[in-house]
């Protein structure tokens, strides 16, 4: 195949090893071990010096097929697919670092990010020093001697930070650590990290990849000495937060429509955000893709556009927050996003209810926040529905 395809092309086309049935869909294996022609066959796999696959825990070819398919979307030489995007979080720390190590992160991450890093991973002696996703100062004066990762998710969740990669790629350069990009709100359709010198990827392939709500799922890309020998595929063949074929399968055939989903979830997310901004009972809207966005001249640079998900925040806190979802008839009251289906959540009560007030606050999710990750309905009735509670 040519190297030279363009995404939407690659989608649908990288990763396919036909079997001898020559199926046109890619085959959904369902097994969790393989086996030999042989003793010495299984000796060689075992040891290394023949490739191929072995037990489900560490390979399996469904769920190689996205992990080539993946690679190829995103410019990067590996992918390792885990069980979850958490996993893929948890096996990319567990592959690189060890105890004594330092992790600077953006202050404005998922929730089970920052619960990862704060609570479990400071029981193995990781540390973590929590700074400002869009003040690079902040992130240069963190830097220690034992500085192995920097941490970030642009745009951030819930409150649509954009953090400049290339900036931060410097950073970690000069201390020596490498530059982990959360991906997951903009997915290789708007944004490849690898191109502003991230290191390594991740995503949960949980959101927009598989697009429809359906299955759990991560991964972790980046260059494959860091991957494979650095330790985090031994991490994942040892440990097991392998992804499941099926899973795998599902979220391979997601990404088969991934481009013109992402096209339509932006297009929508900018028309609602733009909608938002009109109504006298929205105190503030936080959509990259909008001109009052504080990093809108950077996110024009390093995103194709503003992505799926809005933030906005209401006049009257929590209650006047609470009555818009509870006045919605057709939004999906989750807190999942990247669903072909509108979703709506409470960032303060739901996704980071479990981080400290303190936290909260540092991070700056208020009581009136909400957040919508626009899915492929009409905006027409998008907007009805939560015109019925702003109101
Ligand atoms: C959902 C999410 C995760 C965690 O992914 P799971 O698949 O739920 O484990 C990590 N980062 C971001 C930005 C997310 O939205």
């Amino acid at each position: 195949m040519s190297d030279d395809l363009e995404l939407e092309t690659l989608a649908l086309r990288t990763g396919i090893h036909r079997s001898p049935f020559n199926e046109h869909s890619e085959a959904l294996y369902l097994t969790s071990s393989f086996v030999f022609d042989s003793a010495a066959q299984a000796a060689a796999r075992f040891s290394g010096e023949e490739p191929g696959n072995i037990y489900a825990r560490f390979t399996n070819p469904t769920v190689t097929a996205l992990e080539e398919r993946l690679a190829a979307m995103e410019g990067a030489e590996t992918c390792i697919a885990t069980s979850s995007g958490m996993s893929a979080i948890l096996s990319c720390v567990m592959g690189l670092l060890s105890a004594g190590d330092h992790i600077i992160a953006s202050r404005s991450l998922f929730g089970a990010t920052v619960n990862l890093f704060n609570n479990i991973l400071k029981r193995f002696q990781i540390e973590t020093t929590f700074v400002s996703a869009t003040e690079a100062s902040e992130w240069d004066a963190a830097i220690r001697p034992n500085t192995k990762l920097l941490f970030l998710e642009t745009p951030s969740n819930p409150l649509t930070e954009v953090s400049d990669i290339t900036t931060l790629s410097a950073l970690a350069k000069k201390a020596g650590a490498w530059l982990v990009v959360d991906n997951c709100f903009c997915t290789p359709v708007l944004q490849r990290p690898l191109e502003f010198g991230a290191d390594i990827v991740i995503h949960s392939a949980t959101k927009y990849l598989d697009g429809q709500g359906r299955v759990l799922g991560g991964a972790v890309l980046g260059p494959r000495d860091l991957l494979m020998e650095g330790g985090v595929f031994g991490f994942l063949r040892t440990a097991g937060p392998t992804l499941s074929a099926f899973n795998a399968w599902i979220i391979l055939k997601g990404i088969e429509t991934l481009k013109i989903r992402m096209d339509a979830h932006a297009a929508h997310a900018m028309e609602i955000a733009r909608w938002l901004e009109a109504q006298p009972n929205v105190s503030r809207v936080f959509y990259p893709g909008l001109p009052s966005h504080p990093q809108y001249e950077l996110a024009k640079r390093q995103q194709k556009t503003g992505g799926g998900i809005v933030t906005f925040e209401v006049k009257g806190g929590r209650s006047a927050a609470w009555r818009v979802i509870d006045s919605t008839q057709l939004i999906s009251i989750t807190a999942n996003l990247g669903d072909a289906k509108s979703t709506l959540t409470h960032p303060a009560t739901t996704t980071h209810g479990r981080i400290t007030q303190e936290a909260r606050d540092a991070a700056g999710i208020t009581e009136g926040l909400l957040r919508i990750a626009t899915g492929l309905e009409s905006t027409r009735d998008i907007k009805a529905d939560l015109a019925r509670g702003l109101s």
